[in-house]
């Protein structure tokens, strides 16, 4: 919830991450081939070109979402004895929107190229424009490498070559402009800025553009049958304000004291104006969210617990831990005293998946304010009624995909100079756990191969493949993500044993067919990931 905490992204070599943006439909062109080949995202309506930024999960896809989503369940609500769940309406109250905020500020700052009639955002536009100067230092630092060798010092050549510093004494003040500009809200300056820098549509290299203006990302609609202001209704933006407005039922009806949170996961609707990094920005996407109610004072101390519960629940993943960073805000919310980000390198650089914010009692009051109805907390041990203060989790559940899909994609060259292309997935969020594959399409061995099949599955998602030989058949199970092959030959009709084969190492063991059991779920079993968190 934190489009308007306005520019948290301004850092320090933040330009880096600019310049690796203009890479990012390059850098994700294998994840969203593979994707799309292997039933794991499909573009929406495909047949009719598609829809810009909004996807369909295929057949892998919906089990790997589900996976992930149940993850996150069971760590925030399953795992804490005072968090609850909740299913809210996509459709809320219209004041709703009024008082969180989000009909007045949920904007961005929008610009249109008049000859090429293109849409861009105002502040992406300058950041792309900023990502070539970053380049150039890139490329001098580069050179500079090269000719000093051993003896370069990097720190010393970035504050003194002339060159490297006319491009940092640009990007700084661009940025600086740019900052001001959207401080203060001024969109006359942000238009100057991108006049006086001559900056072009990246895609025409026209300079006609029309002013700046805000654009409110919400989706609106009509309920009923009469237009009009007044039934404008609109699809939410985020999943946060159906928990804030149930704070009281949900209190009341599980009993919870304070300190307890509300959890819930659910579609969020935002009418993004850029929309090109595949899965990362959807104009439909899943949140998966909790609002935790405190005592005030006490908020630090849970924002605190929070933040290293939330790392550790994506840890647990053995995801590349030099891959995952906190990134505190700089610019702060007005209503918020402390906010970070969890930060992933996506293949276009260091980018949120999950934001932790530190709310006060903003929320609360401002329904309040607005509804005219008390949604307070009677302390018994302070003996007196509050206005909770609030500490939410918020994280996108396609993001999240993203990041799982994007550590797992491998491409490989084996020993004997094959290429493999393996999704290596955490087994326990991986769709298919096990395959299991009969040698042969004959002698009794695709009968067996169901016998085992029939009695895995009521354990775990499994698949039976019996087309094609087994090389190939090992190879669509890697691309898929299987953690384990059962493969069904003559001499389990003899012995009763299978090879089991392991998706990553490719090693291929004589086990027991009773065994199976076993060790598949001590790999796939969530517990043991809930258990490092
Ligand atoms: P961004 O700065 O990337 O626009 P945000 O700070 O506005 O995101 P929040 O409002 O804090 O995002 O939403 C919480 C989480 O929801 C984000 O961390 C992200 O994972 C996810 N999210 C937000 N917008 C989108 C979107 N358009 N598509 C997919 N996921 C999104």
């Amino acid at each position: 919830m934190c489009k308007y905490q306005l520019f948290k992204w301004f850092q320090p070599g933040k330009a880096c991450i600019f310049a690796a943006m203009a890479d990012q439909q390059e850098s994700l062109k294998p994840i969203v081939s593979h994707a799309k080949e292997y039933g794991y995202v499909f573009p929406s309506s495909e047949i009719y070109d598609g829809l810009g930024a909004v996807y369909d999960y295929g057949p892998y896809g919906s089990e790997l979402k589900n996976n992930i989503r149940n993850y996150w369940w069971k760590a925030m609500v399953h795992l804490h004895e005072n968090v609850v769940g909740l299913d809210a309406a996509i459709f809320m109250h219209p004041t709703t929107w009024k008082a969180s905020g989000h009909v007045d500020a949920f904007n961005d700052p929008l610009i249109d190229n008049k000859d090429s009639k293109k849409r861009y955002r105002a502040d992406v536009l300058v950041e792309d424009y900023l990502a070539k100067y970053e380049q150039k230092i890139e490329k001098e630092v580069k050179k500079g490498k090269k000719r000093f060798g051993d003896d370069f010092d990097e720190e010393q050549f970035r504050a003194t070559n002339p060159n490297v510093k006319r491009a940092q004494d640009k990007i700084d003040n661009v940025t600086g402009r740019m900052k001001e500009a959207l401080d203060n809200n001024d969109l006359v300056a942000l238009q100057q800025l991108i006049e006086d820098e001559g900056i072009a549509d990246p895609d025409t290299g026209s300079k006609n553009w029309t002013e700046v203006r805000q654009f409110n990302l919400m989706f609106g609609t009509q309920l009923g049958s009469v237009a009009g202001d007044s039934s404008t209704i609109y699809l939410r933006p985020e999943t946060a304000q159906g928990i804030f407005v149930n704070f009281l039922n949900v209190q009341k009806s599980s009993r919870q004291k304070i300190p307890f949170g509300i959890a819930q996961t659910g579609k969020a609707f935002r009418n993004e104006i850029v929309a090109r990094q595949f899965i990362f920005r959807m104009r439909e996407f899943e949140q998966m969210e909790m609002q935790f109610f405190v005592r005030p004072g006490t908020e630090m101390e849970w924002y605190q617990y929070w933040k290293e519960k939330r790392m550790n629940w994506h840890q647990a993943l053995g995801t590349d831990p030099a891959r995952l960073r906190f990134h505190d805000h700089i610019k702060l919310a007005h209503y918020a005293n402390a906010a970070v980000d969890i930060e992933f390198e996506f293949p276009f650089g260091f980018k949120e998946v999950e934001g932790i914010h530190s709310r006060t009692d903003y929320d609360l009051g401002r329904h309040q304010e607005f509804s005219g109805k008390k949604l307070q907390y009677y302390d018994p041990e302070l003996q007196q009624n509050y206005v909770p203060y609030v500490v939410e989790t918020s994280i996108g559940l396609d993001r999240m995909f993203l990041l799982i899909l994007s550590s797992a994609y491998t491409e490989e060259t084996l020993e004997d100079g094959s290429q493999r292309t393996v999704l290596k997935l955490p087994p326990a969020l991986a769709p298919v756990k096990v395959a299991v594959l009969p040698l042969l399409k004959k002698d009794g061995l695709p009968e067996k191969a169901r016998e085992v099949l029939d009695e895995l599955r009521f354990d775990f998602n499994c698949q039976y493949d019996e087309k094609d030989a087994i090389g190939k058949r090992y190879r669509r199970q890697d691309a898929i993500g299987t953690p384990y092959c059962l493969t069904i030959d003559h001499q389990t009709l003899e012995d009763g044993t299978l090879t089991i084969r392991e998706r990553d190492s490719m090693a291929q063991e004589r086990i027991a067919i009773e065994q199976v059991r076993q060790i598949v779920h001590d790999r796939v079993d969530m517990t043991k990931l809930l258990r490092q968190i």
